[in-house]
């Protein structure tokens, strides 16, 4: 695996609707390697390689966004009030460091509350301004601020970073794209999507316009592997990438689900099964376009998802990147 691209995957800002630095990561990375490499009007970037003429059209896609805060207004003291950009659970971010695409650099404040958790609207950022005037000469109104990248290494198989939902995907995707054979059968149209953490929107135009036979989202997954989750989650960190069964945007169609187990059987790929009783993915546009296309997921088992500690293990990355090599195959 090349670490360095999947750290330059990691570092690049791009919260949902500005994507541009990731993309040009991964425009770098696959450029030569593939027959076309184009940005469309949503942001998304479609890398294609050409069939023989006697496969299908397989569509992967796996989201370049990542979750931020958007400005709405600054107080008389400097400190930024927000609003979320994709799913934000506000009591993960507390004390956190952001980074707006400038480069301003804010930590997370939140009002103080006697009982129960925090909403966004009670969060402030705080960017050492010291007055209304000072804070919206730094940045403006809509300006968008992420969890700022960090890497660590856990061990000798994890790491742990705030954007790896869903970059640890997009650099699956890129690793497929660059260890394909001269000629394939399949075309294959590896989609690196945006706008998937306000409603999987950059995925919906990008499968309707690919129109593919098959459709193969990558994303993380939610884990029960901690001490005292609420939910027992099915899936673990290191036992495999997981093919998925259902989450909150589909029901993944049986005849792709079978065929990644098969597989994985196979080319002793290891798998588990995976159920997530909330969330959605990219799969959920494309199996929902036009007259429908079977759709499946290979998922990466993540613990801490919507958090700066968001953390894989790089066993279970190989195996995603074994089973979807092997399904477009
Ligand atoms: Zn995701």
């Amino acid at each position: 695996m090349n670490m360095q691209l999947l750290y330059d995957i990691l570092a690049g800002y791009g919260p949902s609707g500005c994507e541009g630095r990731v993309r040009a990561v991964i425009e770098r990375a696959l450029e030569g390697h593939v027959d076309s490499l184009e940005t469309d009007v949503m942001g998304n970037l479609i890398a294609v390689k050409k069939g023989d003429g006697t496969g299908r059209r397989i569509m992967l896609s796996s989201h370049m966004d990542h979750i931020g805060l958007a400005v709405i207004d600054a107080d008389k003291h400097g400190f930024l009030r927000v609003c979320n950009v994709g799913g934000i659970r506000a009591q993960k971010l507390i004390s956190g460091h952001v980074v707006f695409e400038n480069g301003v650099c804010g930590v997370v404040g939140a009002d103080e509350k006697v009982k129960g958790d925090v909403t966004v609207s009670e969060l402030y950022v705080d960017i050492g301004a010291q007055s209304r005037e000072e804070a919206l000469s730094m940045v403006s109104i809509g300006d968008m601020c992420v969890m700022q990248p960090r890497f660590s290494r856990l061990g000798e198989h994890r790491i742990a970073s705030p954007a790896m939902d869903d970059r640890i995907a997009c650099f699956v995707q890129a690793e497929v794209m660059l260890s394909l054979p001269e000629k394939t059968r399949n075309e294959i149209v590896a989609v690196f999507s945006v706008q998937e953490e306000v409603g999987l929107r950059g995925a919906t135009t990008a499968a309707y316009a690919v129109n593919p036979d098959l459709g193969i989202a990558i994303d993380v997954t939610g884990v029960g592997d901690v001490p005292k989750v609420a939910t027992k989650l099915p899936v673990s960190l290191g036992k495999g990438a997981a093919v998925k069964i259902m989450d909150r945007s589909l029901i993944c169609t049986p005849s792709v689900v079978a065929m990644m187990e098969k597989l994985a059987e196979e080319r002793n790929i290891p798998v588990q099964r995976e159920v997530l009783p909330y969330g959605g993915t990219d799969a959920g546009a494309i199996q929902k376009t036009r007259g429908g296309v079977p759709s499946g997921v290979v998922s990466i088992p993540c613990r801490y998802i919507h958090s700066e500690a968001e953390t894989v293990d790089l066993r279970d990355v190989r195996a995603a990147i074994e089973l979807v090599a092997a399904c477009v195959e």
